[in-house]
């Protein structure tokens, strides 16, 4: 192998990375599948949103003019409970309609006054306040037609799924999920469930990225562990590459003489860089086994998520220019200490807490990178650059896990 870049930093093995893409292409999918998935287009609205003036409130539609010195007593002369039934009717003076929330406008009115604040007898209403011209809503005013309201690549959240059932829009283009293969190594994996013998331990890494996987949209392919043996490892490599648009192996990426995922991929391989200044997480590779992108994930369970987070997430987003789901980030307090290494970029996790003064982040767990608890139990990571002490009070960034 020639000259390859070796213990990088962050930015650069990002930069790296970016230089390679998968294929996408373009799915139409109903509503109910669209949850979580990216927008491949534009998306116009088809309708005016509201498509018609209608009110906000229940209670009473009329003239504005007739309510300036309230109490006004009217006469009601019907009530619009739902599209339809507001063309046979328009207000004159000294008339009001009985009105539930949503029902359009009857000609003549260009008030509301709500429920609460009226009384009736018989076929009249008492207007114990003038008339709100604001509980009109206009048609149009959230949005046009014709619109563009959710732009390509936008993550469809619930709310933006609502959005596109109320743009009128049956069925949604979407990027097509990526397939990401997640294959864990090592002789001493055991499935939850079997029996553990003598230092064997049960497999972690591939349920956690799995889920990761899964947050970014797209399909997990858990593919049973792998042995350290070069044999399985090039078999299960193969059948990974040409089923899948990304392969995902976690552990034997170390320096180690058992390292077989960097030992195959540098004689069988094509590494395009090996090892990041990440703390936790810089046994990292990415590159090509056959044309299909690998990232050699550490072992250690903390190290693999951090990586995953930090590295593959940013540049899966990249990729499918996804703007979603977003990296929330935030500035906090620290309530300890936190240790920052000499040339790494620092991840430590802590729990983070919301107070009258902002939020404060304290690390109060044991932060080896085996102990998958001390992720599992905190609320976020402080990011600590190369040498950037930190003592109580400074303010830090956090990323929320
Ligand atoms: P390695 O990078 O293969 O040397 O593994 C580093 C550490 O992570 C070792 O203690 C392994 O037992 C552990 N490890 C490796 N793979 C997994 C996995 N899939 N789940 C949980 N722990 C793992
Ligand atoms: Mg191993």
């Amino acid at each position: 192998m020639g000259e390859r870049p070796y213990f990088i930093e962050l930015e650069q093995a990002l930069a790296i990375c970016a230089k390679t893409t998968v294929k996408l292409s373009v799915e139409e999918v109903d509503l109910d599948n669209s949850h979580n998935r990216i927008l491949a287009t534009d998306l116009q609205s088809l309708v005016n949103d509201p498509a018609f003036d209608n009110s906000a409130m229940d209670g009473f539609a009329m003239r504005h003019q007739d309510t300036l010195n309230p109490p006004t007593t009217l006469q009601i002369i019907g009530t619009i409970q739902a599209a339809g039934q507001e063309d046979q009717i328009t207000i004159q003076s000294g008339q009001a309609v009985r009105i539930m929330t949503g029902a359009p406008i009857p000609k003549g009115a260009d008030a509301i006054l709500q429920v609460e604040l009226t009384s009736t007898e018989g076929n009249t209403v008492t207007l114990q306040k003038e008339g709100m011209k604001h509980f009109i809503r206009k048609k149009g005013e959230n949005l046009t037609k014709g619109e563009v309201s959710l732009a390509a690549g936008t993550f469809l959240t619930p709310s933006r799924v609502g959005l596109c059932a109320t743009m009128g829009h049956p069925t949604i283009p979407v990027v097509k999920q990526l397939k990401v293969a997640i294959i864990s190594t090592g002789d001493e994996l055991k499935q939850p469930g079997e029996e553990l013998g003598y230092g064997e331990i049960y497999e972690s890494n591939s349920f956690g990225l799995a889920g990761l996987i899964k947050w970014l949209g797209h399909i997990p392919v858990r593919i049973h562990c792998v042995g350290d043996s070069l044999d399985a490892l090039r078999n299960t490599l193969n059948e990974a590459a040409t089923n899948n648009d990304i392969i995902l192996t976690s552990g034997g990426v170390s320096m180690g003489e058992w390292d077989l995922v960097r030992k195959i991929m540098e004689d069988e391989g094509d590494i395009h860089f090996w090892r990041v200044k990440l703390r936790p997480g810089s046994p990292p590779l990415f590159g090509l086994w056959q044309n299909t992108p690998i990232f050699g994930l550490p072992g250690n369970p903390v190290s693999s998520h951090v990586v995953f987070r930090m590295l593959v997430a940013p540049w899966i987003r990249n990729i499918t220019a996804a703007t979603g789901p977003i990296e929330s980030r935030a500035n906090a307090t620290l309530s300890s200490a936190v240790k920052p290494t000499k040339d790494c970029l620092t991840l430590r996790r802590v729990s983070i807490e919301m107070t009258d003064n902002g939020l404060l982040a304290h690390q109060n767990i044991h932060q080896g990178s085996g102990n998958l608890a001390s992720m599992a139990l905190s609320e976020g990571m402080v990011i600590l650059h190369p040498g950037q002490e930190s003592a109580i009070g400074d303010k830090v960034e956090v990323i929320f896990l």
